[in-house]
Parts: C-alpha cells; sequence; structure tokens
C-alpha cells in the first residue's frame, strides 16, 4: 500500500459559531491541516475578544458578530493587533459567508434556532455542510431534507451518533445505502443525573447539569444531555438524516461513552463505530469524507476500557426522551414547537428562573396547547417557532423556580 501523503488544493471553510466548543475542536483539526484547509469566516455571538484571538491566529477573510456594537469592539481589538480580517454584522452577514462562491465547506456550530438562516443558506448554496446545529434540522425536518435534495450538497454529520451511524452504513460508489437496514442504535451516556434520587432532581442547579460525564460541550447542550431531551432531539434528526421511521430508531445508555452509535442490519449484522469520546473525530471524519485524516483524538485502548455496557433509557425519570418521540409522530411543526419551548426553558434554567424538572413540563405544556398547524416553507417554521416561544414564556412565568 502507499503511503505517499496526496497533494490537495486548499479548501475555504467558514466556521458559523467559532467560539463555541464545536468551534474549538474544529479549528484544532483545522490547524493540523493548512495545506488542506482555509480559515474564510470565522463568526460569534458576543465574544469579541475570544473572536478577536481567532482571527489573530487564522487570519479569516471575514469576521462576523451578531450585532453592530461587538462588531465595532472587535474591529478596535483587531486594529490593535494589526489584523486585516474584514468584520461584518448580522444576521444578513452570516448567510452572505456562509454563501460566498468562495466557500467550499460550511461547518454549522451556532447553538439552537440561531443557526438555522445561515445553515439554510448554505445548504442552497450547495456547499459541503457539516451539521452540528442539529436543531436547524430539527425545526424544518422536510423542508431541510428537500433544500440539500434541490441544491446537491454534501451534508455530513457531526454529532457524533449521526456521525457513526454513518460510518456503519453500507456505501456503494460513495451513495449511502439504507436497503437492509433493520433500525438505528442511537448510544446516550445518560447524563450526569442517571442514578440522582428523584427528589433530588427538583433542586439541581445550572452547575451541575452542566457537569457532564463523559463530553465537555456548551452549557445548552450540556442541559439537554442532563434532560436527554437532546437525545429526544437526536432520535429527529436521525429520521431525516438517514429517512428512518421513529419505530427503527432506537436509544440506549451506554455510560462509558465510547460505542457512538450502532446500524443494525436485517441479517442480524450490527456494525457500530468506536472511538473515545473526543469531538475531533467526527468532524475530521466529516472534513476529509471519503479520505481519512489524523484528527489529534488519542487512540481507542480497549484494554484500559475494559467494559462496555448498556441499558435501557429511564423514560419515567426523562420524559424528554418519550416528547421527542411524540413530536416525531406528531409530525408537521411539532418538532419546531418542542425545539422552541425548550430552547425557552433551558434559558431559563441557566438563568436561575426555572426548575430542572419543570424543563419537560413547560415542553409537554406548549406542544399539548393545540392549534399548531403545519408549516410547509421557512418563514411559517420561523412564525410557529415564535409563538412557541411566547407560549412556552407564559408557561415559564406560571411556574415557581421548582
Ligand atoms: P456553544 O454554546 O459552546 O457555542 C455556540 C456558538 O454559537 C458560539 O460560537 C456562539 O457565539 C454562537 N452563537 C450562540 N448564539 C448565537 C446567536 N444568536 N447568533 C450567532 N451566533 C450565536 O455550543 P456547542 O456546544 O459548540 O454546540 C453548538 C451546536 O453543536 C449545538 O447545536 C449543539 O447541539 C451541537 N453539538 C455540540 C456538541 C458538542 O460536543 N459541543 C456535540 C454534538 C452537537
Ligand atoms: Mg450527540
Amino acid at each position: 500500500m502507499s503511503t505517499a501523503s496526496v497533494a490537495h488544493t486548499p479548501q475555504n471553510v467558514t466556521l458559523l459559531g467559532a467560539t463555541g466548543s464545536i468551534g474549538a475542536n474544529t479549528l484544532d483539526v483545522l490547524a493540523r491541516h493548512p495545506d488542506r484547509y482555509s480559515v474564510f469566516a470565522l463568526t460569534a455571538h458576543r465574544a469579541t475578544a475570544r473572536l478577536a484571538d481567532l482571527c489573530l491566529r487564522y487570519s479569516p477573510r471575514y469576521a462576523v458578530m451578531a450585532d453592530q456594537d461587538a462588531a465595532k469592539e472587535l474591529k478596535r481589538l483587531l486594529r490593535e493587533g494589526h489584523c486585516s480580517t474584514t468584520v461584518l454584522a448580522g444576521h444578513q452577514a452570516l448567510c452572505d459567508v456562509a454563501r460566498d462562491a468562495e466557500v467550499d465547506v460550511v461547518l454549522a456550530a451556532i447553538v439552537g434556532a440561531a443557526g438555522l438562516k445561515p445553515t439554510m443558506a448554505a445548504v442552497l448554496a450547495g456547499k459541503k455542510v457539516l451539521l452540528a446545529n442539529k436543531e436547524a434540522l430539527v425545526m424544518t425536518g422536510q423542508i431541510f431534507m428537500d433544500a440539500v435534495e434541490t441544491s446537491g450538497c454534501c451534508l455530513m454529520p457531526i454529532d457524533s451518533e449521526h456521525n457513526a451511524i454513518f460510518q456503519s452504513l453500507y456505501r456503494s460508489d460513495q451513495r449511502v445505502e439504507m436497503a437492509g437496514v433493520r433500525r438505528v442504535l442511537l448510544t446516550a451516556s445518560g447524563g450526569p443525573f442517571r442514578h440522582m434520587p428523584v427528589e433530588r432532581l427538583e433542586t439541581v442547579t445550572p452547575d451541575e447539569a452542566c457537569i457532564h460525564p463523559v463530553w465537555s460541550m456548551g452549557r445548552k447542550i450540556s442541559v439537554d444531555s442532563a434532560t436527554l431531551m437532546n437525545k429526544g432531539l437526536e432520535v429527529i434528526e436521525a429520521r431525516w438524516l438517514f429517512n428512518v421511521s421513529p419505530e427503527q430508531i432506537e436509544v440506549v445508555i451506554h455510560p462509558q461513552g465510547i460505542v457512538h452509535s450502532m446500524v443494525d442490519y436485517v441479517d442480524g449484522s450490527v456494525i457500530a463505530q468506536l472511538g473515545n469520546p473526543d469531538m475531533r473525530i467526527p468532524i475530521a471524519h466529516a472534513l476529509a469524507w471519503p479520505e481519512r485524516m489524523v484528527s489529534g483524538a488519542s487512540a481507542l485502548d480497549l484494554l484500559g476500557v475494559s467494559s462496555l455496557s448498556f441499558e435501557r433509557p429511564d423514560v419515567e425519570r426523562f420524559p424528554c426522551l418519550t416528547l421527542g418521540y411524540q413530536a416525531l409522530e406528531a409530525g408537521n411543526a411539532m418538532p419546531a414547537v418542542l425545539n422552541a419551548a425548550n430552547e425557552e426553558a433551558v434559558a431559563a434554567f441557566l438563568d436561575g428562573k426555572l426548575g430542572f424538572r419543570r424543563i419537560a413540563d413547560v415542553v409537554a405544556a406548549t406542544m399539548g396547547r393545540g392549534g399548531w398547524q403545519p408549516a410547509e416553507t421557512l418563514e411559517a417554521v420561523l412564525e410557529t417557532d415564535a409563538r412557541a416561544r411566547d407560549f412556552a414564556r407564559w408557561e415559564i412565568s406560571k411556574r415557581k423556580k421548582v
């Protein structure tokens, strides 16, 4: 076998959400391959000092902040550092750097619904889109997948479970084949509260919820992992990415976080992807696919891990997982309603205004309100999102802190 390295024309990468956890992991991978990737644009919400550091280090053509005030501050910091990056602001600029003709790859790593429009801009422009921002796909489902189909964009999952499923599927001529698949098995660590007495869950704090036993992530997804809503969102994500029915998606608690997910075939074969819990693995895989490249993750020491265990999820303790399935079964706009209510409830919990156990109550009440019309366009989804947030905020205001 030849070990000669292949020459590559560097690809331009836009990294949406550069200052977050996925952003940091992505930049770590990109920095290992300067011959293959060049950073075109970096974006952030309000973390100006952090984005300034990244601009000085990676010299992107553009940096985008959420608003004019943050952009002004970033410009000042970059002037001081003699950095020539052009600073832009606002939602339109986010979409522009996602669809720019010079961009090859867009890494969608903004958290929540805020990432929907720029992610969709990249999809519609036919870019190679690496999707971490699961909320964008959960909200729009069929609309998102239709846009992928129409534009011919190459959509690659970054979520470790979906990346593992992608890697475990049979491929002919680079086309992913679903024929012969019985089920996909999504693994979940179970979060920090897997064994905590239910009464104690009433009083857990945001900091306790954000200490994840396996992964180090942003605060919103950490809370989602603690409630298991993250797995509910991932069930919906899997339905769309792999065109499987809800009955074909099973969630399995796997506390070690080594088996990242599995595909169960009709002949009884189960194919899994294993690795250390390190997001650089799916990021490097999706960037280089169909090739392979170094990610920086250490090799898996199976003897050190010694045992791998699997359990059924406790849906009594974690109702958010069931809510995810229910939203998928209800279809239409319900996943967008679930996502909007969850984003509001998690923000209120992180703000100390809502008890941990009330997150599921707020989501269930918002979904149960009735009258949610089908949303068949992006605009209709965004309208539903706004209405669901209003309703969820009202539900939050009715509840005491615990
Ligand atoms: P994070 O909170 O660490 O980072 C979020 C990024 O989005 C930051 O750069 C922030 O500046 C930006 N952002 C936030 N709100 C914004 C707004 N209104 N407008 C523009 N930019 C905004 O989050 P994260 O953990 O990196 O997660 C990012 C996404 O990836 C989420 O959708 C999450 O579910 C998904 N994901 C994360 C992990 C992980 O290991 N962290 C794993 C799988 C999937
Ligand atoms: Mg995941």
